[in-house]
């Protein structure tokens, strides 16, 4: 029986996980470069690789991975989470968006952090990061401090945030993603 493919299939083992995950980020590149974006040509397959060449305009392109950045953020002892509408009910999660052009991953997670919450944060610090195949993303992962600013959300993107208190946290992210890592590292080493 065939079943959607995402983030909360705990059922499957991790490294099954692991090589659907890539298997996915594969096809979706396969779909994205049957054309040279450059010319409109016909790309071939080039050796020992995924990358392309266009055979009209010479143009090599590999697969596109998109970096994000996802950041929890502490304030004493309790942490800013937020809720997306997309979301299981009563799931709340990180802050977490895009890179956008002539940024650094730091300066996205302020950026998102602003947009998202209204807050400010201080001392954004890298922990680690996940290969994040839906499609093609590359999850950095960072701890900041809360440094100012009272909570906005939009209603649109951001449904809620707010501040939990570790030991009342509500239901989280996933096990095998980046965002519940985060949350469990930090409440762990706390
Ligand atoms: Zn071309």
């Amino acid at each position: 029986m065939a079943e959607p493919f995402n983030a909360v299939q705990e059922r499957i083992p991790a490294d099954l996980m692991t090589m659907a995950g890539i298997g996915k980020q594969l096809l979706h590149w396969q779909q994205m470069s049957r054309f040279c974006s450059r010319c409109g040509g016909q790309p071939h397959q080039l050796a020992n690789s995924w990358g392309k060449k266009c055979a009209d305009c010479g143009s090599e392109q590999f697969p596109h991975i998109h970096p994000c950045a996802i950041v929890l953020i502490r304030r004493d002892d309790q942490l800013l989470l937020i809720r997306k509408p997309e979301w299981a009910p009563g799931r709340y999660g990180l802050v977490a968006g895009f890179l956008d052009v002539g940024e650094s991953l730091e300066e996205c997670a302020i950026r998102e952090t602003q947009e998202e919450t209204g807050i400010e944060i201080k001392n954004v610090r890298y922990v680690t990061s996940q290969c994040w195949p839906f499609p093609s993303q590359l999850m950095a992962g960072f701890v900041a401090d809360y440094a100012g600013g009272s909570i906005q959300v939009d209603g649109n993107e951001v449904e809620d945030a707010r501040w939990f208190t570790i030991g009342s946290l509500p239901n989280l992210p996933a096990q095998r993603s980046i965002a519940r890592f985060l949350i469990d590292s930090y409440t762990r080493i706390d």
